[in-house]
């Protein structure tokens, strides 16, 4: 297995300028928001814990004090921190919405709801849809909304990202395998979002 390597201040800055943009040409908080309260869905600490990497964690709060570490009240998310906290990524939660500053959304914010499809052999193939939120998020069903020079940054990111951390290459080659086997199953053809570069040479999973 491939190690876990630290980012320094510069790589993480790049990723937030490679994440800056937003993924469709309309605010698509405005799609969710009406059936959660008011707030876009991913915002709210109910629908979805943001994890930081434990260095983005040090960066972003020497610049902001928008994010703290999660703390967990009931038993069930004390056991899920307990759980799913790794040596990389750590659950954080912001100051909400109403404060939201831009610069200082983390990686996961900028990336939602897309992380990486790998192929069969392990290779970055293309972005998809995080399968836990696949009903949840409206913009599943608008796909061709998402800006391809969003998916092109996008890819640029995980191809660094997935370089450096060993168990998130081991983490995105099992949720791309799950997704397989769930449209082999469904029958269904895969929701990929492929990058100029691969739909050039039309390579695909
Ligand atoms: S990414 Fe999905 S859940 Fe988040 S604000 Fe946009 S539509 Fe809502
Ligand atoms: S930092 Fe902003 S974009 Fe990220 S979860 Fe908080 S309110 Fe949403």
């Amino acid at each position: 297995m491939k190690k876990n390597q630290k980012f320094t201040e510069a790589e993480l800055q790049h990723f937030y300028d490679l994440l800056d943009e937003s993924l469709t040409p309309y605010d698509c908080g405005k799609l969710c928001a009406p059936k959660n309260g008011g707030e876009p869905l991913c915002c709210s600490v109910e629908n979805a814990v943001p994890m930081l990497y434990r260095e983005e964690f040090e960066y972003v709060s020497r610049r902001s004090e928008l994010w703290h570490r999660w703390k967990p009240k009931t038993e069930v998310d004390k056991k899920q921190k307990r759980e799913d906290e790794t040596e990389v990524l750590i659950f954080c939660e912001c100051k909400g919405i109403a404060h939201c500053e831009r610069e200082n959304r983390s990686i996961c914010c900028r990336t939602f709801p897309l992380e990486p499809y790998l192929d069969k052999s392990g290779e970055l193939v293309g972005l998809i849809f995080m399968r836990e939120f696949r009903n949840k998020c409206p913009l599943m069903t608008r796909l061709p909304d998402i800006k391809q020079r969003v998916i092109d940054k996008h890819f640029e990111f995980w191809t660094l990202m997935l370089a450096k951390k060993g168990d998130e290459l081991d983490l995105y080659k099992a949720t791309s395998r799950g997704w397989r086997i769930s449209a082999t199953k469904r029958g269904v053809k895969l929701p990929i979002l492929v990058p100029s570069h691969l739909k050039a040479t039309k390579k695909s999973a």
